[in-house]
């Protein structure tokens, strides 16, 4: 099977979030799977090249209709991490993607347009044309309507169109004439139960447009799934999701282990595992260096040499990742006997403001440290050097970060919502399954019910040493990898060029 991803992010490339993490473990599950999966990515200029071999231009003239000119454009070809990889390069006077960032521009809707209509049109250009093309969130969601408007023009085989979901909350909204720069008219898809949007009825729904016109819709856990058919989680789409419900699933998202992964870290000083190993007749792990990457941590940190748990967020600064509840446990590690660092950035200015404010407040706190920008090694380092990890979304659609603290042997403590629900159970739960339980929840989105949950956990690392450490080995050999997810996957993928064969 033949599956190009169409996405504005891939780890470690370009990479804001969880959606880029994603990309890159399903691509390379699926080649290792025997498929041949592939991704097609905005040249960025923040791109970071040294992640990319054989990087080459293959061509320097494809053509892209929009807004009533027709455009130039190079194409890259590299790989990443094993997955073929290209990158379109927009000759536009805009320099649509020579912004120093991956998104927060005023015309991101445009930037993204663009890339839509430029990447199916190559797409459509080679030759086999994929099996599958997989669409990711509201950037490119645009290629759904558009490949069932250009069907004529392109002529069969057409491939089937696979949409994920990564979060409801950004849909891009945008002008009902946005669309005609790609070539679509505004009349045959503005309208009520089609791309209009539910909550601005002036406005016009990129996502819904994915939704609508795609033949199966994902989204990344099965909880989170659920949860999108209510009015509190759908934002507005919950109606429309409702009635696509014959194609629409959650699969939970996996991790690559291949890159994250404690034995083999490239950022970390020492590497650690819990596998047993046999020395003069005796059994040990490798998880002390654990202890000894805490110490590196530590010191990169300037946090104090102290003997305390180490707790840990690493998040976009949003309202979604429990703004409230982060600042809350900030103001109480210390008090806990606890050490905190949270790692975050924030695209919302008066957030960011909040952040350095405090950040300066504890500058020189023994015990509290904030860093506010985006680090991959500084990351690594967290994962693998805390104690505990604590991710108190109001809503979560996956969450990512509970998964690779999990392997580094770090505790979750999380709230009980989305993908947050599907993986971490808590370890005193009278009824929780003892092989799932991996960690320590709650479910109010309260103060105190995190209070008392961050005081369980630290009173057992505290107190119970040894369970502390069972804790760990348990979360470190759980199985979050990407070969189940990648085969739920790959069964709709069967299905949909399945039934195409079935047709003929
Ligand atoms: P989301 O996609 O909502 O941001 P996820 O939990 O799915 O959240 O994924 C977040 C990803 O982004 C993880 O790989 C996490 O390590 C990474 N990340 C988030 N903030 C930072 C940061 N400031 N520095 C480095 N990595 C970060």
């Amino acid at each position: 099977m033949h599956i190009i991803h169409i996405s504005a992010e891939l780890a470690p490339v370009a990479k804001e979030g969880g959606l880029a993490d994603v990309v890159y473990g399903l691509a390379r599950e699926s080649n290792r799977q025997g498929h041949s999966a592939e991704v097609i990515l905005p040249n960025y200029d923040v791109a970071l090249e040294e992640e990319v071999d054989a990087f080459s231009c293959i061509t320097k003239n494809l053509q892209t209709p929009f807004s009533g000119k027709t455009f130039q454009n190079s194409i890259w070809k590299g790989s990443v991490g094993g997955i073929p990889t290209y990158f379109l390069e927009p000759h536009h006077p805009k320099m649509l993607f020579e912004r120093g960032c991956i998104y927060g521009c005023d015309d991101d809707v445009d930037r993204f347009l663009y890339f839509s209509r430029a990447s199916l049109e190559f797409l459509m250009q080679q030759q086999p044309r994929p099996d599958i093309i997989h669409l990711h969130d509201w950037q490119t969601a645009i290629v759904a309507p558009l490949l069932m408007a250009l069907a004529k023009d392109f002529g069969p085989p057409l491939p089937k169109v696979v949409f994920t979901v990564h979060n409801l909350e950004y849909q891009g909204r945008c002008a009902p004439g946005d669309i005609e720069k790609v070539g679509l008219q505004r009349d045959a898809f503005y309208s009520k139960g089609k791309m209009q949007d539910n909550i601005y009825p002036e406005a016009l729904n990129l996502l819904s447009g994915g939704i609508l016109y795609s033949d199966a819709v994902i989204t990344v856990s099965p909880t989170y799934a659920q949860e999108v058919l209510t009015p509190e989680y759908g934002k507005g789409l919950e109606s429309l999701l409702r009635e696509q419900s014959n194609k629409f699933s959650g699969i939970l998202n996996g991790l690559d282990y291949g890159y994250w992964n404690p034995e083999t870290d490239k950022y970390l000083p020492a590497h650690f595992s819990s596998k047993e190993f046999s020395s003069n007749g005796k059994s040990h792990t490798t998880l002390s260096r654990k202890g000894y990457v805490k110490r590196v941590l530590k010191e990169r940190l300037l946090l104090d040499e102290e003997r305390r748990p180490l707790l840990a967020t690493i998040c976009r600064l949003v309202p979604q990742k429990g703004i409230e509840l982060i600042k809350h446990a900030i103001r109480l590690a210390s008090g806990l006997g606890a050490q905190f660092v949270l790692l975050g950035s924030s695209p919302i200015p008066s957030i960011s403001d909040e952040f350095h404010w405090l950040q300066e407040e504890y500058a020189h706190h023994p015990h509290v440290r904030l860093i506010l920008r985006h680090y991959e090694d500084l990351a690594h380092l967290i994962y693998a050097g805390s104690d505990m990890f604590l991710v108190p979304s109001r809503f979560e659609p996956c969450g990512l970060t509970q998964l690779i603290a999990l392997r580094y042997g770090t505790i979750p403590i999380v709230r009980r919502t989305g993908g947050l629900k599907d993986t971490i159970f808590d370890v005193e739960q009278k009824n929780a399954s003892p092989k799932k339980a991996n960690g320590y929840t709650f479910d109010e989105f309260t103060p105190d019910a995190f209070e008392s949950t961050l005081r369980r956990a630290i009173h057992c690392w505290y107190h119970e040493p040894e369970k502390w450490r069972e804790f760990i080995i348990k979360g470190m050999e759980q199985d979050f990898s990407w070969e189940k997810p990648a085969k739920e996957y790959f069964n709709i993928y069967n299905e949909l060029v399945g039934k195409e064969v079935h047709q003929q």
